[in-house]
């Protein structure tokens, strides 16, 4: 088999007004994503998705399909696509940083692997190691009454986690995470994402004044500029530290371990390239005596569909502890997908079908392509 062709379609898919993340890193209002279909000469198409922000990882629609089209592409056309350990390699070497565009190419790159095997990626990946992969709601930093309207929607919605995010200031994050806390009851566990938003002193004493909200961790409470500032954090703070945006790349992970800066990894199947990648930090963590959870850039059909799997199949991934963040369906209008994944609150599952298990509908994809 030979790669033939790589395809690319820009979308953008409406993000519900009220649930859009807004934290410590600014807004999260729109997705300029791109859609990525890899075909073959033997009429088998890989799907992947680049689910990118400019905010986040410093990729767009744009810089992806450049990028694609200029130097990955012609590395990988006329290449066998079931070697997905040697073109990954390639695709690393070939362009630096960019994780997300590399990302979708390789999720591509495993749909065509179970479609050509006949089985789900998570069977591809060892099997099942748990049922479902539990799944945690994301509310936004907005003002605490609206923030409490929108944790008792998303109890309503099934969820029985939760993360609130901070990192604006200091007594108004106090004021949405108490107001959540009054708004779900006290059987609800909440954690709260600063996406990089406090300072190593503020983010102490804020998340002292937040254990009164009965909080079970703290993410990414400072910027990733200096791992120190999450070591020294974590080492004052009585919860969990989750390191996000300090975790891109595998060393990274490692550096974290060696810095004691983290309790948990978020990993992403953007943030080191693929699904291969995420497994190799998930394995880090398993190392160190750490754990994972799956970390979100509100990725749509295709990419979220990754995500499930790669949990599916990772023990290095601590789900029942720190579900991941599977949230597409609770945010978007639509996710793209001819049959919809089965995401609920709290809970996601892969389709039991070839490869990563979805296909587009490609009128729902003609209706949010960019022209
Ligand atoms: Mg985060």
């Amino acid at each position: 088999m030979k790669i033939t062709a790589i395809e690319t379609i820009p979308v953008q898919v409406p993000i519900h007004p009220e649930r859009a993340i807004r934290s410590g890193r600014g807004s999260h209002i729109v997705s300029p994503f791109l859609l990525v279909k890899v075909h073959t000469d033997e009429g088998i198409t890989g799907l992947g998705e680049v689910s990118c922000t400019p905010g986040w990882s410093g990729e767009d629609q744009v810089t992806a399909a450049h990028f694609i089209r200029n130097f990955l592409a012609p590395l990988m056309i006329g290449e066998n696509p079931l070697h997905i350990e040697a073109l990954t390699q390639r695709i690393q070497k070939r362009i630096a940083h960019n994780a997300f565009t590399k990302a979708a190419l390789e999720m591509a790159l495993w749909d065509i692997l179970g479609k050509t095997a006949g089985l789900p990626v998570y069977r591809l990946l060892g099997g099942p190691v748990r049922e479902f992969v539990p799944t945690k709601f994301s509310i936004t930093g907005v003002e605490p009454e609206k923030a409490a309207e929108i944790g008792a929607w998303a109890v309503e919605q099934g969820f029985r986690k939760m993360k609130v995010k901070v990192g604006t200031s200091p007594d108004v994050d106090v004021a949405r995470v108490m107001a959540v806390r009054a708004a779900v009851g006290p059987d609800i566990k909440l954690g709260v994402d600063a996406n990089g938003g406090w300072s190593p002193r503020v983010a102490v004493q804020t998340i002292r004044r937040l254990m009164e909200a009965d909080i079970y961790f703290a993410e990414q409470p400072v910027q990733a500029l200096d791992m120190a500032w999450m070591a020294d954090v974590r080492s004052q703070v009585a919860v969990p530290v989750i390191a996000d945006e300090s975790l891109y790349t595998l060393q990274d992970a490692m550096a974290l371990v060696r810095a004691g800066a983290a309790d948990v990894l978020s990993v992403y199947i953007g943030k080191g390239g693929g699904i291969g990648p995420a497994r190799k930090v998930a394995a880090v963590a398993e190392a160190a005596g750490l754990t994972c959870t799956v970390g979100s850039n509100l990725e749509l059909g295709v990419a979220s569909a990754a995500m499930i799997h790669l949990a599916m199949a990772t023990p290095g991934i601590g789900a029942e502890e720190y579900p991941c963040d599977i949230l597409g369906p609770f945010f978007y209008a639509d996710m793209l997908l001819a049959d919809p994944l089965p995401i609920v609150g709290g809970q996601a599952r892969p389709h039991e079908k070839p490869g990563l298990g979805v296909e587009l509908d490609e009128e729902k994809v003609e209706h949010y392509r960019v022209k």
